[in-house]
């Protein structure tokens, strides 16, 4: 048994970021990783803008603040024209400041009678106000984006914004996952005795949705090693992370282990001293990493976050893989022996951390309430109220 923090370290040693890389459309690219420095082929903005409704202005000879209205420009007009002394443009924002304006003054501050217009505030005009001049947010031939970028809807925003609809990116990780045990059945269904509802599968979809991720297999199998065997061969086709719920402890119908190593699956650890999820398993098959995650569904839910979650975002080039860790103190005492590292289920605030009661691996009830893990390493021991302790931030939805 080896302890959370050696897990961890071989998690990382082993997981590289995915080379393989695909041009799609950008409007599909959220949560991708960029593949390519991204140039700006055009200045933004294209052309002098008003970043104001008002009027632009010609500031040469100014003295009497008067000017007269020569023109009207809206925003996608294509106006070709140059303002004289004492002359103005009625201008909307977004739309082209024509040559000889100095400045945009907004409507607010003008009093106009018919084609006059007079500003009589006292602070002066300043040259350039309202007036994003052309190339102010990004100059042709500057870059943009870095590969590397990891593209949030923000992005994706910026690459439209410079006229691009399509990018090269890393690929995704092609995720299988293989649901073990003969007593399950799907939501829906009338429950036989000695049966319950399956549920391991939508949470780890959903836990992979909110990553922009979703499966490319899914299997269901009994327990029973000939048929595990042939869902691990298909699964592991064309895969890079299978995922396999349940039959990884020593029950004598757990044979998730078994059939691994049988099948030429390096075993990289077995067996964590934490809890939930003490039967933890991690290996590789080829180019194919494979996790047992144990089967009870908060077990399998706080490995997905706990390695699963970071294996994952490591191979689609992400910095910080691990979940968000802050210190925040308890609200209550804690009871802990030493020898064993615990992922407490908890509600934190801003300011405070609580854990939840049915901290049990069975039990979901909890854990649909949690936002965060209290994570107490294993030499420690009953942690006092007001205690500081290392939480990780589940990610929201
Ligand atoms: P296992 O890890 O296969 O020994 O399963 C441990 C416990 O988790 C047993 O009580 C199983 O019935 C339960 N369990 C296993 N897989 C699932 C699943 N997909 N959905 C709900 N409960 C499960
Ligand atoms: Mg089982």
């Amino acid at each position: 048994m080896i302890t959370v923090e050696e897990a961890k370290a071989i998690l990382i040693k082993n997981v590289f970021q995915l080379s393989g890389t695909t041009t799609i459309d950008v409007n599909n690219a959220l949560g991708y990783t960029l593949a390519e420095n991204i140039v700006a082929l055009l200045n933004l903005p294209p052309f002098n803008q008003s970043n104001v409704d008002g009027y632009a202005v010609n500031l040469a000879d100014s003295l009497t603040n008067k000017w007269e209205v020569v023109n009207e420009i809206k925003a996608g007009d294509n106006t070709v024209m140059e303002l004289g002394k004492g002359e103005a443009a009625r201008i909307f924002t977004g739309a082209i400041v024509p040559a000889g304006s100095d400045a945009v003054i907004m409507q607010e501050k003008i009093t106009r009678t018919e084609n006059t217009i007079h500003y009589s505030e006292t602070t002066p005009i300043k040259k350039g106000e309202h007036i994003r001049n052309a190339g102010a947010h990004i100059k042709n031939g500057d870059l943009a984006l870095n590969k590397g970028t990891i593209l949030n809807p923000a992005a994706l925003s910026f690459l439209n914004a410079l006229g691009i609809n399509n990018v090269s990116v890393f690929n995704k990780p092609k995720i299988a996952l293989i649901i073990t045990g003969n007593e399950l059945q799907p939501a829906g269904t009338i429950l036989e005795n000695g049966k319950i509802f399956e549920s391991n599968s939508v949470a780890l979809q959903s836990a992979l949705a909110a990553m922009s991720l979703s499966l490319n297999k899914i299997l269901f199998v009994k327990d029973d090693k000939n048929s595990l065997e042939a869902a691990v061969t298909e699964a592991l086709a064309d895969t890079d992370i299978l995922l396999i719920s349940g039959g990884i402890s020593v029950g004598d119908y757990d044979y998730v282990n078994e059939v691994l190593n049988e099948n030429g699956t390096n075993t990289l650890f077995y067996k964590i001293a934490q809890k939930p999820g003490k039967p933890l398993y991690f290996g590789k098959n080829k180019n194919t990493f494979v996790f047992g995650l144990p089967g009870n569904p908060a077990s399998a839910l706080t490995c997905f976050y706990e390695y699963v979650f970071p294996a994952l975002k490591k191979m689609m080039g992400h910095e910080n893989v691990f979940l968000k860790t802050v210190q925040l103190p308890v609200s209550k005492e804690i009871i802990k022996k030493s020898g064993m590292a615990l992922f407490l289920k908890a509600k934190a605030t801003d300011s405070a951390i609580e854990p939840l009661d049915g901290q049990e691996s069975f039990i979901m009830k909890s854990f649909a309430m949690t936002n965060a893990f209290i994570y107490l390493p294993l030499e420690k021991e009953t942690v006092k109220a007001g205690e500081n302790v290392e939480v990780h931030l589940l990610p929201e939805y």
